[in-house]
């Protein structure tokens, strides 16, 4: 989807009410992106980036599909790395 005007600089989005992080260039769930400007409990992170999203108690959100794509390849991606010998 495209980002919110204001929010084009950005790509992560939280919602300070359940603490749910968007990724604003996979996510397809436009209502919800929308929802969320019309409640104005968003907030940006610095640096704008999901492991720092994480740091701050946020979980990327699940109900989009191109949000559970990109997480299933990096836990795959993570697992093709956990996979390898210790002393490869
Ligand atoms: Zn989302």
């Amino acid at each position: 989807m495209e980002r919110p005007s204001r929010f084009e600089e950005h790509r992560y989005l939280g919602d300070k009410r359940n603490q749910v992080v968007h990724d604003l260039d996979a996510c397809t769930d436009a209502e919800a992106i929308d929802e969320l400007m019309a409640a104005e409990t968003f907030v940006c992170f610095g640096p704008d980036t999901l492991p720092e999203a994480r740091n701050r108690g946020y979980r990327l959100c699940t109900r989009c599909d191109g949000v559970r794509q990109q997480a299933r390849a990096e836990a795959e991606a993570a697992e093709a790395t956990a996979a390898q010998p210790a002393d490869a």
